[in-house]
C-alpha cells in the first residue's frame, strides 16, 4: 500500500480545523496510519523545506511553519501521493478550487492550512524526519487475536 506525509500546518491547528481536514482525507478512502502533535524547531522546518532555502519567502516560511503546534500524520491508500495533493488542492489558495481543503479553508499562500509530499520519494524523506523508528510501532494494524487463543 502506498502512503504519504500530511501535515496540517499551524493555522490549521489554531483555527481548529485538525478534525475537519483528517475527515476530508478519511472520506476520501485514505487509512490514518500513524498521527501526532507536535512544535517543530527551526532546524526540522528548514530540512523539511530545504529545497525551497533559495526562495525569497524561506525565512517567512520557517516563521509560518515554527509558529504553533503542527499536526503530522502518515497516509495509506492507493496513489497516496497524488490523491492526498488533489484532495489538498493548489498551493496558492486563490487558484484552488472549492471542494479542496486550501480551496475551502485558506486564503493566502502565506497561510494555506496544510502540506501533502510531492512524490513518493519525498513522502518517506519526510516521514523520516517527522517519525522516528518508534513509528514502525504505529504503522501495523493490531495484531488479530491467534485462533487457538480464542478456543
Ligand atoms: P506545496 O507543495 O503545494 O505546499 O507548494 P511548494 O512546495 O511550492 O511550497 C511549499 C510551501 O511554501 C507552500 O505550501 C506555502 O506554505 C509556502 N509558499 C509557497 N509560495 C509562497 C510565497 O510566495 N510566499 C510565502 N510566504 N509562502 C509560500
Ligand atoms: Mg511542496
Amino acid at each position: 500500500m502506498d502512503r504519504t506525509f500530511v501535515m496540517i500546518k499551524p493555522d490549521g491547528v489554531r483555527r481548529g480545523l485538525t478534525g475537519s481536514i483528517l475527515n476530508r482525507f478519511e472520506q476520501k478512502g485514505f487509512r490514518l496510519a500513524a498521527i501526532k502533535l507536535m512544535h517543530i524547531d527551526r532546524s526540522l522546518a528548514e530540512r523539511h523545506y530545504a529545497e525551497l532555502k533559495e526562495k525569497p519567502f524561506f525565512g517567512e516560511l520557517v516563521d509560518y511553519l515554527t509558529s504553533g503546534e503542527v499536526c503530522a500524520m502518515i497516509l495509506e491508500g492507493e496513489h497516496a501521493v497524488a490523491n492526498a495533493r488533489s484532495v489538498i488542492g493548489k498551493t496558492n489558495p486563490v487558484e484552488a478550487v472549492p471542494g479542496t481543503i486550501r480551496g475551502d479553508f485558506a486564503m493566502d499562500v502565506a497561510s494555506n492550512v496544510v502540506h501533502g509530499s510531492d512524490s513518493p520519494e519525498s513522502a518517506e524523506r519526510e516521514i523520516g524526519l517527522f517519525f522516528d523508528e518508534q513509528a514502525a510501532l504505529y504503522l501495523f494494524p493490531t495484531p488479530q487475536v491467534a485462533a487457538s487463543d480464542n478456543v
